[in-house]
């Protein structure tokens, strides 16, 4: 690109950046301590971000940023939507509150088929018998796609939560009954049997619906969470499908959006998101709103554990 064409276009960028709608990213308000995923803000932390939202941004419903991408509405402040991928308990528990306080609406996307069970998502399960497996000298051994893989799990904590992290790499992208019993052998190997933790949990369907009466709205995002682009057509249908279904069911509401699993998907995935009837999909793909952006391919924006200077000064 030429130097003068870029001098053009490197400020018209910021404008447009400046003006396009934003959605942003988060998973789970709740202490970070153990958040080997990254996935967690602390309750002060996420208000302050929500704060800091509110003065540089008008905070508003996926409905009115796809509004915007057909109708281009010049506000007086651009937009910003909030949504939560999974459905984990703290988004009502303490999300909501901060949200209802704020005055702000937001989506929560939720993984339908833990919804009320005993199981939690496979990764915290993970993270709770590697990091509490009794030391031992004899390697976890997986058998992952054909191929044998060890791992030693070394006593220090950093290190077991390196083990983690490349476990759930070799995992992610698996069916998921194969997860699940691979999962089952990680037990069987660390002499535990399979349990949730509580603060893992997910919320109850009924949760779930009192979570759509409030200021919230619900999204679908899978029944397994499965990394879409692994499956074959007809099962991505099956798993966008009935999330819509079982999310419909519990708030007797229309669920319009939805997000990709792990923000993973393919072409076949965009149709399946279409063909279910979803007016929107959300992917985890960096990035701003512009008026000629997919509406099956929404990018967002993860404001993490960032301060609200730092969110501000992202936005503005
Ligand atoms: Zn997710």
């Amino acid at each position: 690109m030429g130097r003068r064409l870029a001098s053009v276009i490197g400020p018209l960028e910021r404008i447009l950046w400046d003006r396009s709608p934003v959605i942003l990213m988060y998973h789970r308000v709740a202490p970070s301590t153990d958040d080997l995923w990254g996935i967690a803000v602390e309750p002060d932390r996420f208000a302050e971000q929500i704060e800091a939202l509110k003065r540089v941004r008008h905070v508003a419903t996926l409905d009115e940023v796809l509004a915007w991408m057909d109708h281009g509405r010049p506000g007086d402040r651009p937009l910003a939507a909030i949504t939560f991928d999974d459905g984990y308990h703290d988004a009502l528990s303490a999300a909501r509150p901060i949200l209802e306080k704020a005055d702000c609406p937001a989506t929560v996307y939720v993984a339908t088929g833990l919804v009320g069970s005993d199981r939690g998502f496979w990764w915290d399960e993970l993270v709770r018998i590697l990091m509490t497996a009794p030391a031992t000298h004899q390697p976890l051994r997986l058998v992952i796609g054909r191929r044998p893989v060890a791992w030693l799990l070394p006593d220090d904590r950093s290190g077991r939560q390196r083990v983690c992290r490349q476990v759930r790499r070799r995992l992610r992208d698996l069916e998921p009954a194969e997860i699940d019993r691979q999962l089952d052998a990680i037990c069987a190997w660390a002499g535990t049997a399979r349990r949730l933790d509580p603060e893992d949990r997910l919320m109850t369907a009924e949760e779930v619906a009192e979570l759509s009466r409030s200021i919230v709205q619900i999204g679908a995002h899978t029944v397994r969470h499965p990394s879409l682009p692994a499956l074959p057509f007809e099962a991505q249908l099956a798993e966008i499908a009935e999330s819509r279904r079982a999310c419909e069911a519990w708030t007797g509401k229309p669920v319009p959006h939805f997000a990709y699993p792990f923000g993973h998907y393919s072409r076949a995935s965009v149709a399946a998101a279409r063909q279910a009837g979803f007016r929107s999909a959300c992917a985890t793909t960096p990035g701003v709103v512009r008026p000629w952006t997919d509406p099956y391919r929404l990018p967002r924006i993860t404001p993490g554990r960032m301060d609200g200077e730092a969110l501000t000064r992202l936005l503005s």
